[in-house]
């Protein structure tokens, strides 16, 4: 599987961010993007999506996705408007904006990853926009996926978080702990420790709707997933395992219930040889969607 982001570009983004954590005395997390932005000189401002007037001035550069915004300045405002945009990164006067009507608990991600284009020298001459799309972690854009990149980077100081992860046992509640020591989303968090803990074993993470409750996490178009991680070694030894199938584990082995703990117990998949593999899951309802944690025994 192809990167997102390149090796060398990882490495110096890595390098960008340990400088950072480095002048701020290498802090306890979780992280205060507050000191982030002073010791990096940027303003956040917040505007609301249905008065996008702080924008207009700027509105003919933005790019998102790597794409213009609008070439018609008649047309401007409308498009800003219409693209939804949750947050901007304004290169001119060091600028961050987040609309502020997006959820709450999205905004930290949201900053990080403005904060994250402004560090990164090559995203300097770029004035981008970012919408739901540009802010998924699975973003294919390259700047935004170097963004992304830096953001979890950035709230999880460094490798910090896979030092301490190390230290925990494999399981849902470990990853609530880690949610709320480096005070981040259980989402972001959850993707963190399935990849980062220990990524030569064989761990995935379903996020998924709830197979008992289908409204739990219902998505526009039908289908059960929502996001699919794994580690490097899940790859390498489940070539073949795709969404689906782990979603199937899931669906066996859910409880009626609507929240809290929902997935238990241990299942079977097949590995690139054939053999089968017995995994241990643990899978939790926030009541939007469920998160299953499973890794090979
Ligand atoms: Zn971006």
């Amino acid at each position: 599987m192809k990167e997102l982001v390149g090796n060398q570009e990882q490495r110096e983004i890595d390098k960008l961010v340990d400088r950072i954590l480095k002048d701020l005395g290498n802090p306890e997390p979780p992280l205060s993007l507050p000191q982030v932005r002073q010791l990096l000189a940027l303003d956040l401002t917040y505007y609301s999506s249905t008065d996008v007037g702080p924008l207009t001035e700027f509105a003919h550069r933005i790019r998102v996705a790597g794409k213009q915004l609008a070439a018609r300045p008649s047309l401007l405002l409308d498009v800003v408007k219409k693209a939804k945009l949750s947050g901007l990164w304004m290169p001119d006067n060091r600028q961050i904006f987040i609309d502020q009507e997006v959820p709450k608990p999205k905004h930290r991600w949201i900053e990080a990853h403005e904060i994250t284009h402004s560090f990164i020298p090559w995203h300097a001459d770029f004035l981008l926009g970012d919408d739901e799309m540009t802010l998924d972690p699975t973003c294919h854009e390259t700047i935004e996926a170097e963004a992304n990149f830096g953001a979890g980077k950035l709230l999880f100081l460094g490798n910090q978080f896979s030092r301490e992860a190390r230290d925990y046992n494999p399981s849902f509640k470990s990853i609530s702990a880690l949610k709320n020591r480096f005070g981040n989303t259980l989402t972001s968090t959850f993707w963190r420790f399935v990849e980062d803990r220990d990524p030569g074993a064989a761990v995935f993470g379903l996020i998924s709707i709830h197979p008992r409750h289908p409204h739990v996490g219902a998505r526009v178009d039908g289908s059960p997933i929502h996001h699919f991680v794994t580690s490097g070694g899940f790859r390498t030894r489940f070539p073949a395992i795709g969404p689906l199938d782990v979603y199937e584990l899931v669906r066996r082995n859910c409880t009626w219930n609507s929240k809290g703990p929902v997935v238990g117990g241990h299942d079977v998949l097949l590995d690139g040889a054939g053999t089968p593999v017995r995994f241990v899951l643990d899978g939790f309802s926030n009541t939007y969607q469920v998160l299953t944690y499973g890794i090979a025994l």
